[in-house]
């Protein structure tokens, strides 16, 4: 499969080059992007208007998908959680949810991360960075109806794989047909992707996981060498006054650590008059070292955050049984094959 040509990654342009070097006039290239990214077909049989010779060309030339499913999982409430291979064998997961007026697919940008976030299942392992065309076909897979919302929550920190997310994010607006304002990216704070990323005149969305008030408690959560909360701020700063956008602060609550009055306050007094929403992650169990706090203590967390002006949700869970969390799914997989050799 390696030697033949992967078309999801390629722009319409690409494709009308690479129907020539097939020998076929250009507007077939057109057609391809059609097939591929706004229909959604996953094989060229489907592609009823190109003439059969040339099916049978492509089929032994290009694959469309770099991504082959390997296990798909579906919770009760349909959350889907599909995990893939990709081309040199490396697996990557990534998750639908539906909601009653709207979907969201949450991909991966990397496979494994390098942050090591204490609490997050991704982050024992980093293999390398995904290909856009490996961004894109993950969307592809897991669209249900049109116009999903998508959100870079999967595995890996996407502003550390910066021009395949913003090659990944041009296609999935152009090709794919979906608005940029649909789209969100979320970051441990990599400062110089979050000023790159609003220098690109973009209307993406920017999440950033903050998950402590001050930088003692970050570093204890993230062991990453990171920029300071400080400077993290005045990246957003400069983030909103270029887009316009609110920022969201994920920050996932855990129990005795991160989830005191004090700590809530020290947040509120932090984020107060930058135009932003703040969504609590109750902790998701992946390692035995936290625990989720009582239902009581998130409500008080959120409630200090709402009676000091700041808008904020608890993110509702979904997927859980199907393991939902981030990395979770792989890391499952993982441990099986090791079982196995
Ligand atoms: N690297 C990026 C995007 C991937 S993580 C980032 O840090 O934002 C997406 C979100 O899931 C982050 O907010 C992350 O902190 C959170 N997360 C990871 N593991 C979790 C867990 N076990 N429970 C709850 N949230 C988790």
């Amino acid at each position: 499969m390696t030697d033949r040509t992967i078309l999801v990654g390629m722009t319409t342009q690409e494709l009308e080059a690479f129907a020539e070097q097939l020998g076929e006039p250009k507007y077939r290239g057109r057609q391809l992007a059609m097939w591929i990214y706004r229909k959604g077909v996953i094989t060229f049989d489907a592609m009823t208007d190109l003439p059969k010779a040339f099916r049978e060309r492509l089929g032994e030339f290009a694959v469309i998908n770099p991504l082959q499913v390997i296990d798909v999982k579906v919770a009760s409430d349909g959350t889907t959680k599909y995990l893939s291979q990709l081309p040199d064998g490396e697996t990557v997961e990534f998750v639908f949810i539906p909601h009653s007026d709207w979907d969201t697919i949450c991909v991966s940008t990397q496979v494994g991360c390098p942050i090591g976030c204490k609490f997050c299942a991704s982050g024992t392992s980093f293999s390398r960075n995904l290909t856009a065309g490996e961004i894109v076909g993950q969307v592809l897979i897991a669209r249900h109806r049109e116009n999903p919302n998508i959100v870079f929550m999967g595995m890996g920190e996407p502003l550390l794989n910066f021009d395949n997310l913003v090659k990944a994010i041009r296609l999935l607006n152009r090709e794919v047909g979906i608005g940029a304002r649909r789209m969100t990216v979320s970051t441990v704070g990599i400062v110089g992707g979050i000023r790159k990323l609003a220098q690109l005149g973009m209307q993406v969305n920017l999440a950033v996981s903050l998950h402590a008030p001050n930088d003692e408690l970050r570093g204890k959560l993230i062991p990453a060498k990171l920029p300071p909360i400080a400077e993290v701020m005045k990246a957003c700063w400069e983030y909103f006054q270029a887009t316009k956008r609110r920022i969201t602060f994920e920050y996932v609550l855990l129990k005795g650590v991160n989830d005191k009055v004090e700590h809530a306050v020290e947040l509120a007094r932090l984020l107060k008059g930058l135009p932003c929403h703040v969504n609590l992650i109750p902790y998701n169990p992946t390692v035995d070292e936290f625990e989720r706090p009582s239902e009581s203590a998130i409500e008080r967390f959120r409630q200090i955050l709402a009676d000091k002006g700041i808008p904020v949700t608890v993110r509702h869970e979904r997927g859980t049984e199907i393991q939902g969390a981030c990395g979770q799914l792989r890391r499952q997989h993982l441990a099986t094959l090791e079982v196995k050799t």
